[in-house]
């Protein structure tokens, strides 16, 4: 092995890979970088310095891991899988800012380990090429607990991070673009072709930049009913969003009332869901609080 190699190439990574006789499991979505471009690409996206902290979600053997201890003054990496454990303790041993948590994301209380392990630094941003099979409720969790995050800088499947960044009127918007965008503001950083993986994922994937916002995007009197109604009116895209909404608020909403909210919030009732703003879902949800339909 020679001493200087990065991880994140194919040589070092299948010299670790067999030193610990390490097998990928697919039912993780492990698919681990091997490309030096790639990662610096994330890292920079991340604009990070030794006053801010980053949180790693997946380090796989420590590829991306290494570059964020070097350019972050905190970095916790959390890992589901036990066998990483030691590869991840020995690749990283340089590092002694780096945490390595051995734990599934979405158990873990993130409030609670940003107070151990963030106190120090000024900023946190979450930066992770993350597993596929859980993408969504991952960003999700990140999102709607209200972290003190700066950016979330991921690798995602591309067709899910054209969704989260589609805007109102095309076939990729619907509520997960809503529900991302309300909380940050996502530009896609760049394309990433499968051959940066070992192994090779069977999709396209993208590298998402989402940028937390300090306070949502629009004001809603009430988050739970304002996502309602978001849901409701994509339940079925091909249908207007007055029929929608007639069938999650019946029988108070009848189509009468409901048109004449929908028309009250500005908002043609033959429209389909597909082509409202954030502003609109917000302007519409208020209304139809304020008209007693919750
Ligand atoms: N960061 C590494 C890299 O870029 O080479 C590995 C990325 S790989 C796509 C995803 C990693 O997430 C794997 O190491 C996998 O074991 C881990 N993982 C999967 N589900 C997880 C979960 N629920 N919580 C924490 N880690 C998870």
């Amino acid at each position: 092995m020679n001493e200087i190699d990065d991880i994140a190439t194919p040589r070092r990574t299948k010299e670790i890979i067999r030193r610990h006789g390490f097998s990928f499991k697919k039912s993780l979505g492990q698919n681990f970088l091997i490309d030096q471009n790639i990662l610096t690409k994330i890292v920079n996206a991340a604009e990070l310095d030794s006053t801010k902290g980053a949180l790693e979600i997946g380090p796989g053997i420590g590829a991306l891991t290494e570059k964020l201890a070097q350019v972050a003054g905190a970095v916790t990496a959390v890992e589901i899988d036990r066998r990483l454990i030691p590869i991840l303790q020995e690749v990283l041993e340089p590092y002694p800012h780096v945490q390595i948590e051995h734990a599934d994301v979405l158990e873990v209380d993130l409030q609670q380990l940003f107070k151990a392990n963030f106190s120090e630094v000024s900023k946190v941003s979450v930066v992770a090429n993350l597993p596929y099979y859980v993408t969504t409720p991952i960003l999700m969790k990140l999102l709607e607990e209200k972290l003190p995050l700066e950016h979330i800088v991921v690798m995602i499947q591309k067709e899910v991070a054209e969704r989260m960044a589609a805007s109102p009127g095309g076939k990729e918007y619907g509520t997960l673009s809503i529900a991302v965008q309300y909380y940050s503001e996502p530009e896609l950083v760049c394309i990433v072709p499968n051959t940066v993986f070992i192994p090779q994922p069977n999709v396209d994937s993208a590298v998402i930049r989402l940028t937390v916002r300090d306070r949502p995007a629009v004001d809603v009197k009430d988050e739970r009913h304002y996502f309602d109604v978001v849901h409701s009116s994509f339940a079925q895209r091909r249908k207007t969003i007055s029929n929608n909404l007639k069938s999650r608020f019946a029988p108070e909403g009848g189509r009468e009332r409901i048109d004449a909210l929908l028309e009250q919030a500005g908002i043609t009732p033959s429209r389909r869901g597909e082509t409202l703003s954030l502003q609109e879902f917000a302007t519409l949800s208020n209304t139809l609080l304020e008209a007693g339909i919750q």
